[in-house]
């Protein structure tokens, strides 16, 4: 059977820079916490929750001693405004391609303006980002749900319309509801925020699902970018989605030749290299 991992596997850069301070503080005795699990992957969480990192559910839980550090994912505006107000030490590990979209939210945020996005409205990041903008707002997950919000909106007198995604949405699903409303839209304005981590996986695991029988997609169950990997895969072939080796039974691999193993954004290498592994000894 020929195996192969995916190049792009790996933590990407925001999910390696935040857990890498995370691993700093505590090395150095600092006491740690984060709002929520601070990336997708029970495994780093934890391992974590071992070395003494607590989750806090909301932020008037944070303990005074310890500092908080925002994840990549980024917050809400209302949540650093109270942190800041409370004197919380904090160390704001947002990923620069979600500030990115913060920034260009708050530019445009004007109560008169229309902002589209595309994405999961109930995924932190998606949250965070709506909070920075002061008009109107819709998120949708594909084209159907775009053309469904649009039959709700009657004014199309906005000041600015603009349409942003979620770093790890769908490339294929964004072209798709990029020309549609551009056509709707004249004088819409676009920003493709899809991050290159997400770009580059999905078109590795698009590439590598056209040629392999089987695709073993590794990364957490709550991760967002790890299911569009999914998604992609499941297309074109066989995929099974795990976040551990021990998930993983003999009978999926029966009369498979190829076998591809791609991972999220914020799967750990060495958990891809136990998936390997383990598929070499049997
Ligand atoms: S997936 Fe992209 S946006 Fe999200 S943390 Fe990684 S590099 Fe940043």
């Amino acid at each position: 059977m020929k195996i192969s991992i995916a190049k792009t596997s790996g933590f990407c850069f925001g999910v390696n820079r935040a857990v890498k301070i995370v691993y700093d503080l505590i090395l150095s005795g600092k006491k740690v916490c984060t709002l929520g699990p601070i990336i997708h992957n029970p495994t780093v969480i934890e391992n974590f929750k071992n070395m003494g990192v607590s989750i806090v559910e909301k932020p008037s839980l944070i303990p005074d001693d310890t500092i908080l550090i925002i994840r990549s994912h980024g917050i809400t505006r209302s949540t650093l405004e109270y942190i800041s107000l409370k004197g919380v030490k904090y160390i704001d590990t947002t990923c620069p391609f979600v500030k990115k979209i913060h920034n260009i939210v708050i530019k445009y945020s004007n109560k008169k303006s229309l902002l589209l996005a595309a994405g999961n409205k109930n995924h932190p990041e998606m949250i965070g980002i709506r909070s920075y903008f002061e008009g109107t707002s819709y998120v949708f997950k594909n084209l159907n749900e775009l053309k469904e919000i649009l039959k709700k909106i009657s004014n199309r007198n906005y000041d600015d319309v603009i349409l942003i995604s979620q770093t790890t949405f769908s490339v294929e699903e964004w072209k798709k509801c990029a020309f549609f409303l551009k056509n709707m839209f004249t004088n819409i304005k676009v920003f493709d925020t899809i991050c290159n981590t997400t770009h580059s996986r999905q078109k590795e695991a698009e590439f590598l699902s056209k040629k392999s029988d089987l695709m073993i997609v590794v990364g957490g169950k709550q991760s967002s970018n790890t299911r569009k990997l999914y998604e992609i895969c499941s297309t074109h072939t066989k995929t099974v989605w795990i976040e551990s080796v021990d998930e993983l039974v003999d009978s999926i691999f029966y009369g498979c030749e190829t076998v591809s193993i791609v991972a999220g954004a914020s799967t750990p290498t060495d958990l891809v290299d136990e998936v390997y592994n383990y598929i070499k000894n049997r």
